[in-house]
């Protein structure tokens, strides 16, 4: 059996349409799991419901986490928010955690589970942490940019077999202050946070960059690890 993997998605228009790049399910399915989409609602009966449904779920990338999810204000350099989409996915973290369902995030995913646990953002890289490299890269995003460091004895480091991982950036937003209960596993050279963890628990991993556009990179054989870590997580016992 294919374990079956929920993913949120985005919104766009008047927020009246559903918004998704087709990479995630194509990593999900490559990865041996059946992706299925959640829409947006903050209906605790819903969610619940959905988290019946799925063995795992993949918080996708998109828009700006509003601030006020983290006590602040917006400032000049935050970008668009969908408030909506975040109250529907920081419940579904939260209850997500509380059944210790499998969860991976994805650049604003990672965001996102830190978020929900209480943690902060940086809201603007360029104007918040002036010493970073460039996180918005130029080239296509099959292609790594920059490198991080994943910690011994971590998630991901045993998942990627290695210390070092060349990754794509295209954010302006980052962890800033990590969340109590989560690791922080990987590190770009500027020390913007790019990997989360929660040590014990069965599957539980942020990232900041976007391995679902590197699997698509036909001589990349790195990315779809997370992948096939991720979707063996999910198998039912
Ligand atoms: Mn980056």
């Amino acid at each position: 059996m294919r374990p079956i993997i929920g993913l949120t998605h985005s919104l766009q228009g008047n927020e009246d349409s559903v918004y998704t790049p087709t990479s995630y399910p194509n990593a999900i399915i490559e990865a041996g799991g059946t992706p299925i989409f959640l829409p947006v609602t903050s209906d605790p009966e819903l969610l619940s419901q959905y988290l019946d449904m799925v063995d795992g779920i993949l918080f996708t990338g998109g828009d700006d986490i509003d601030p006020q999810f983290f006590g602040e204000n917006q400032i000049w350099g935050c970008g668009e928010v969908i408030p909506k989409r975040d109250e529907c996915e920081i419940r579904l973290c939260r209850m997500a955690l509380e059944r210790k369902t499998p969860v991976l995030g994805i650049c604003r995913g990672i965001q996102l589970l830190n978020v929900a646990l209480g943690g902060t953002l940086y809201q603007d890289l360029a104007s918040q942490k002036k010493d970073s490299i460039r996180h918005q890269q130029q080239q296509r995003s099959r292609y790594g940019s920059h490198p991080v460091a994943l910690s011994n004895g971590s998630r991901l480091a045993g998942i990627y077999g290695r210390n070092s991982v060349m990754v794509n950036s295209h954010h302006h937003q980052a962890v800033k202050d990590a969340a109590e209960a989560l690791a922080v596993t990987a590190l770009s050279p500027d020390g913007v946070i790019e990997g989360i963890e929660m040590p014990g628990h069965p599957f539980f991993v942020g990232v900041q960059w976007h391995p679902e556009r590197q699997v698509q990179n036909p001589e990349d054989t790195e990315h779809i690890k997370l992948f096939r870590a991720f979707v063996d997580a999910c198998r039912p016992a």
